[in-house]
């Protein structure tokens, strides 16, 4: 039997160095990083990532025969937890979304060719990349309902359709393309992917879409989240990735570990926020006494911390089953953890942010940005709804009607079986009356 929460001394070692690393060398540039630009940033993440690559952390997603650390999924998760203190801190790392993801599939799914021209590229940093599945006009949350589609035309294949939310697609070399290959397959086989250079004919980036994280209009930004149009975008037979019809499996494989990350990315941004809870508590004062002082604000505080560490447990033990299990065993557990991660995350921020005040709502404070960002969380890889969705339907696999739809607990049909199984102990009883 073996059920062990510590860590090895080695681990152990590299995650306080990059604590401290993250919080000293990082932190501070997060405020300064929309006045660098894209250049300006890349610049300054340049000594940091030599220092990364020094301590053997650079882009430790990736298995050690394509330049990676092979760490397995709860190791990754606890590296995560301290990047994603900080937005910026995974471009300092090699696995900043969605360049990470996308290296992962070119990794799992790409030829020689693919990987040499997309992947080593990728992970040098020296190429940037979008995932591109979501349209505007189908539900993302059922992909089954592509409409984009890729037909076969000799030696090449001939793009058309629209996406949007493709994170990074403005800044992007290259974008994997999503795309309905063979309309009368099976639904889970209709689709494939495909790797598209940005610049390709018919290829348009119409806009970074303004949202909740980014209201402001801007094009080029990073972390921007664009539109994109596909017409008659033609790409050679050489541009799939994966076999034809794979699309859906690919991308589970790029969803089900990326998840894990997101949740213990997620509960970095919570862990700062509950800091400044706490901290706050301890110096505003009103109504005659602090604030740490108040019941609501000590069960805001309770809570939190309880729910934190509920999630962090629920998602290292994904991260577990998925290490000694497969990506397949691990399913339910990492659709638990992405709507309860997402779902804690919000109620954090939201309680550090209401302690603040108006000082919470302004952007002197980032506790805004968290909230904005943690609203995305409940949306992006699965809306919370499909996650519990899949959950229930999960768990009631285990379970069928009753007979007769008694219920299995229903106290008289129970007792009447019990004094039927039990006569002899209850005749000695009346016996003895
Ligand atoms: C910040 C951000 C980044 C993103 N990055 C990318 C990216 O890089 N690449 C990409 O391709 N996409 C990306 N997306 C898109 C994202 O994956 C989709 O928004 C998501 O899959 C939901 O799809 P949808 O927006 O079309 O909503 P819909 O599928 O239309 O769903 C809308 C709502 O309907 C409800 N709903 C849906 N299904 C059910 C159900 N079964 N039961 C009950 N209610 C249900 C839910 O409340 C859901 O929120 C990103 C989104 C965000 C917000």
């Amino acid at each position: 039997m073996s059920w062990d929460f510590s860590t090895e001394d080695d681990f152990q070692a590299q995650l306080d160095w990059m604590a401290q690393f993250v919080r000293e060398q990082i932190w501070p540039l997060e405020t300064i990083w929309h006045e660098l630009g894209l250049e300006g940033l890349s610049r300054a993440m340049e000594p940091l990532r030599e220092q990364v690559k020094e301590r053997g952390l650079w882009a430790a997603h990736l298995p050690p025969e394509l330049g990676g650390q092979g760490m397995g999924q709860v190791r990754l998760g606890l590296m995560h937890e301290i990047l994603g203190t900080c937005p910026i801190a995974p471009l300092a790392f090699g696995n900043a979304a969605p360049d990470s993801g996308n290296s992962e599939l070119i990794a799992l799914a790409g030829t020689d060719e693919q990987k040499d021209r997309w992947l080593y590229p990728l992970l040098a940093g020296d190429l940037r990349s979008a995932f591109s599945m979501t349209e505007p006009d189908t539900p993302g949350s059922d992909p089954t309902q592509l409409r984009t589609r890729a037909v076969r035309d000799g030696d090449e294949w001939v793009i058309d359709g629209r996406k949007w939310f493709s994170s990074n697609g403005s800044i992007a070399d290259f974008l994997i393309v999503m795309a309905v290959t063979n309309p009368d397959a099976r639904p889970s086989q209709r689709a494939s992917m495909f790797i598209v250079p940005v610049d390709t004919p018919g290829v348009e980036i119409v806009r970074d879409v303004p949202t909740m994280e980014h209201p402001w209009e801007q094009y080029g930004g990073y972390g921007g989240h664009a539109e994109i149009a596909y017409e008659s975008v033609r790409v050679p037979a050489q541009a799939l990735l994966g076999a034809e019809g794979t699309g859906f499996v690919l991308a589970q494989h790029r969803l089900v570990p990326g998840r894990i990350h997101h949740c213990m990315r997620w509960l970095g941004v919570a862990r700062r926020a509950f800091d400044m809870l706490c901290e706050r508590a301890t110096y505003r004062h009103a109504h005659g006494s602090l604030l740490a002082d108040k019941q609501t604000v000590q069960n805001w505080i309770a809570d939190s911390a309880a729910e934190m560490q509920a999630a962090r447990l629920m998602t290292l033990h994904a991260a577990w089953v998925m290490d000694t299990q497969g990506a397949s065993a691990a399913r339910t557990d990492v659709a638990l953890i992405k709507f309860y991660g997402a779902r804690v995350l919000h109620d954090v921020v939201d309680r550090a942010l209401q302690l603040h005040g108006s000082l919470g709502y302004s952007t002197d404070l980032p506790l805004e940005q968290m909230y904005r960002f943690a609203r995305a969380a409940r949306i992006y890889d699965g809306p919370d709804e499909v996650h519990r969705q899949s959950v229930a339907r999960q768990i009631l696999r285990g379970y069928s009607p009753p007979p007769d739809d008694t219920p299995s607990e229903h106290l008289p049909t129970r007792r009447a079986q019990a004094r039927e199984r039990f006569a002899h102990l209850l005749d000695a009883v009346t016996a003895n009356d």
